[in-house]
């Protein structure tokens, strides 16, 4: 929720600012969700775009990959994943027996909504020669049509290890798949999909601040438009921005990616300053507690709904048996080829 007095005025636009939860409220919530983990042996994973007081109570904050592989290897009974609704799907699809829930239902995803399983059968059934590499970012019938997943950690080790002698299709992002194939130089036949939250970075905004900051570094993730990957000194997933701010000697970044992954930066190079990349004109420059680049569907969790569906053990995800065993081998057969080393992977 926004609150009225929390909005500054920028001049061009009104611009919201995230004040963290504070400690009064989130610190009995935390505690009783630290007693609900331990009663339902449970875990609790969440990804990098989940708000502060969610990352700082889960066992695992990552991207999808990351999040992937923590499920896979979990032994806890319940999996207790804050992110959107087809990671939650992953975790069950990989955890069959497990109970998997979300904190909320409704926490979906535009790059899902844009491709419909139906939709994808139609264009597949029109080439058999198609090897389909499907973004994770897809519901579990999507999945179950795919020959292999990838992530925007391992897109290009994937791409790079499917068969040659296949015509690639490459769904549901056009953009992660367009930024893949010019670092392969693999033709591939691309889903006209999106990220809502991504494609509204522009270029001219990031060349301003690029004014405004000239020895600051540029990071784009690859769901971004061409027009603004191009400005990057770096395109990688979260999980990879992590590491490439962490040693490189620059002391200012700019971060073109959903601004919940600021938390994990502060946090983890204390001694650096990040500014979110904002998605419209500012006249003021951003800090790294801007708003304006949040996803909606991601900001759908909050603290209360983390300790809610634990005490409720709902909203549960479940899904057909036979859509999770045909879903479950694109899934496995990433984290085998995400496992192999560098050399190894074709
Ligand atoms: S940030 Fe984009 S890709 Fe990620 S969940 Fe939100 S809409 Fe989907």
């Amino acid at each position: 929720m926004i609150d009225v007095d929390d909005v500054q005025p920028t001049g061009l636009a009104r611009l919201p600012w995230r004040k963290p939860m504070p400690p009064e409220q989130s610190e009995p919530l935390a505690q009783e969700i630290l007693t609900l983990k331990k009663k339902l042996n449970a875990v609790i994973l969440a990804h990098n775009y989940q708000v502060p007081e969610i990352q700082d109570v889960a066992d695992f904050v990552g991207d999808s990959l990351g999040l992937s592989q923590q499920a896979a290897g979990t032994d806890a009974d319940v999996i207790v994943f804050c992110g959107v609704h087809f990671m939650a799907e992953t975790a069950k699809i990989l955890n069959p027996d497990k109970i998997v829930v979300l904190p909320d239902k409704d926490a979906g995803c535009s790059l899902e909504q844009s491709c419909p399983a139906p939709k994808l059968a139609k264009l597949q059934a029109t080439n058999p020669n198609f090897y389909t590499v499907t973004y994770i970012n897809c519901s579990a019938e999507v999945k179950a049509l795919s020959d292999v997943i990838c992530t925007s950690g391992n897109a290009v080790k994937i791409v790079n290890a499917s068969p040659k002698d296949r015509d690639l299709l490459f769904v549901p992002d056009e953009n992660l798949g367009a930024w893949v194939m010019e670092q392969t130089g693999q033709p591939m036949t691309l889903w006209r999909g999106n990220c809502y939250a991504h494609v509204e970075f522009r270029r001219d905004n990031l060349l301003r601040l690029r004014k405004e900051l000239p020895d600051a570094k540029i990071v784009v993730h690859p769901e971004s438009l061409r027009e603004v990957r191009d400005l990057a000194d770096e395109v990688c997933s979260t999980e990879k921005m992590i590491a490439y701010c962490k040693t490189n000697l620059a002391k200012r970044f700019v971060i073109v990616t959903e601004s919940g992954i600021i938390h994990r930066l502060k946090k983890e190079c204390p001694d650096k300053e990040f500014f979110c990349a904002p998605v419209f004109d500012v006249m003021k420059m951003p800090t790294d507690n801007c708003r304006c680049s949040e996803c909606k569907y991601m900001k759908m969790n909050t603290l209360e709904k983390v300790r809610d569906c634990m005490k409720n053990l709902a909203p549960r995800i479940e899904l057909p048996a036979d859509i999770i065993r045909r879903a479950r081998l694109p899934i496995e057969r990433m984290l085998e080829i995400s496992a192999r080393p560098l050399e190894n992977a074709g």
